[in-house]
């Protein structure tokens, strides 16, 4: 069995296809719903505590030990949260959090079914995780002791679940996702095609989702308290900043009840308690900007969509001149989906009525029906339903290559437009090394560009390694390179010089 899990920027879960070929979540009722909390809580031992104990009890107390939003930072190889006696990076982290749902799910499944515990299983990623992330998520799983067979991408996954609703009425149908989880947004234009889901078009953004909104609104609770402050970083939290940051979660759930005008937000700030009536207005209008990127996000899909390469002559536009949108619907995903001000947005300035399905639970309910396809023989799928689906997820990034001593340029090997799985597309170059040389360094840049050559500049590489060569080659010596993208995103080069592969020694970025 392999199961699909959700591993979520503030909640995470894990799900399975049951023997009635449901998928169902397996999160334990303990950790407070069906979705776990993506939280790790250190003890005075740097023994880690992850999930709903992590979030309830010691976040609020001690957020200096505590580790929030852990996702947002996979994409930065630098990055580092120095707990006690640990240095913490984003893999490690993510490995205690998989580790955590894998731990309660064996549980679970030993105790009422006597199954063997959970190893192999396809993990869910933002649609615009490059190889970086995507590798690193892929490391998490290892430490926690899983086989990760493959990575989906989220609206892929979304889509997937909604699917399998109603597959049949859903073919050929172009269907926008709209995923505000706790802590990304993904804007994912998917088509289906013969039952199988694709995206084509994504723009997303990983600083923006429900827990800026809780930033935001935590505020203005401090601006209408008369507190001339804001809250800092969260890394930076003291106990009155985590606890009337919760405080803030709970009030902008309460005002995304339909009925709800005002919510109180009661905290207590410096030894001073405090009750503010939050209006559901003054809260959209303090978070208007938050979802106005979100607004942005959904035009960039579209646009990315209509300009793909492999798109039919005959296809109309998505994005029309007016900016409204032909897709055949819109559906809500992520628990931050919930704010109706997202809906009213669709709605106003897209002229479409969003459907919010399942919200918190769709991505790992479609991981785990992803995963259930994987395994399932060809022959023996049910008609209508998609045998295999590709999840093209990564279109977010061009691929190129520098290789030391040419011209500080990019070669772009794989442009943006062009479809993620591109398995062993050759490249052949000549690279005059600056000397006779028997090693060359080479980078993968990721990109967002369509020319064939890219400047440097700035960029870092996402992968970097050395060619080395049997013994010293002469300048201008031809090399040649295969680059090739998996279908969970995963880049690897193979490269040759006179017919004979050379090796080369990747390096960790
Ligand atoms: P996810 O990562 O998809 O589980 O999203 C979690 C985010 O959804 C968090 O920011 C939650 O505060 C937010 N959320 C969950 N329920 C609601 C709700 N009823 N109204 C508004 N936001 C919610």
């Amino acid at each position: 069995m392999i199961y699909g899990i959700d591993l979520g920027t503030t909640q995470s879960s894990i799900a399975r296809v049951n023997r009635f070929g449901i998928p169902e979540v397996l999160n334990p009722v303990s950790e407070g719903s069906t979705t776990t909390p993506s939280v790790v809580y250190f003890d005075e031992n740097d023994m880690p505590v992850a999930g709903a104990a992590a979030k309830d009890n010691w976040f609020g107390a001690r957020p200096e030990r505590t580790v929030i939003c852990i996702k947002r930072m996979m994409s930065n190889p630098r990055y580092v949260r120095r707990i006690g006696s640990l240095n913490l990076d984003p893999v490690t982290v993510s490995a205690h959090i998989l580790r955590k749902l894998t731990d309660d799910a064996n549980l679970k499944l030993r105790n009422e079914e006597n199954l063997p515990p959970v190893k192999e299983v396809v993990i869910t990623v933002p649609a615009y995780f490059g190889e970086l992330e995507r590798r690193r998520t892929v490391e998490a799983g290892h430490i926690a002791g899983l086989d990760v067979v493959e990575l989906i991408a989220e609206p892929d996954a979304a889509a997937l679940a909604y699917f399998s609703l109603d597959l049949k009425n859903m073919d050929d149908k172009t269907i926008l996702v709209y995923d505000l989880g706790g802590g990304t947004f993904d804007a994912s234009i998917v088509k289906i095609r013969g039952g199988k889901p694709e995206t084509i078009g994504i723009g997303g953004d990983s600083k923006l989702g429900g827990f800026d909104w809780d930033m935001a609104l935590a505020n203005l609770a401090l601006q209408h308290a008369g507190i001339h402050r804001k809250l800092p970083d969260p890394e930076l939290f003291a106990q009155d900043d985590s606890t009337l940051l919760l405080a803030a979660e709970r009030c902008k759930k309460a005002l995304s009840e339909p009925h709800v005008r005002s919510s109180m937000l009661s905290f207590v700030y410096d030894r001073e308690r405090y009750n503010i009536n939050i209006g559901r207005i003054g809260f959209e209008a303090a978070t208007g900007d938050l979802l106005d990127r979100t607004r942005l996000r959904i035009l960039e899909a579209a646009r990315r969509a209509d300009a793909r390469s492999d798109k039919p002559a005959d296809e109309p536009a998505i994005l029309n001149r007016d900016d409204s949108l032909r897709v055949d619907e819109v559906i809500l995903v992520g628990g931050a989906s919930r704010m109706p001000m997202a809906a009213d947005m669709i709605r106003s300035r897209f002229g479409k009525e969003p459907k919010l399905i399942d919200p918190d639970l769709a991505v790992a309910k479609g991981a785990a029906l992803y995963a259930h396809i994987l395994r399932q023989p060809e022959t023996k799928t049910n008609a209508g339903r998609p045998r295999r689906i590709e999840s093209r997820g990564s279109r977010s990034y061009g691929l190129g290559i520098e290789i030391s001593g040419g011209k500080k340029a990019i070669s772009n090997l794989i442009k943006l437009t062009e479809p993620m799985l591109i398995v062993n597309r050759r490249f052949e170059g000549r690279y005059a090394l600056a000397s006779d040389s028997g090693s060359a360094n080479i980078g993968i840049y990721e990109n967002e560009s369509d020319s064939d050559i890219i400047d440097r500049g700035e960029r870092t590489p996402v992968k970097v390694g050395v060619l080395e060569f049997e013994t010293v080659m002469p300048k201008s010596t031809p090399v040649s390179l295969l680059l090739s993208r998996d279908v969970s995103g995963i880049v690897s080069l193979k490269a040759a010089c006179g017919g004979k592969e050379i090796k080369i020694r990747f390096e960790t970025v």
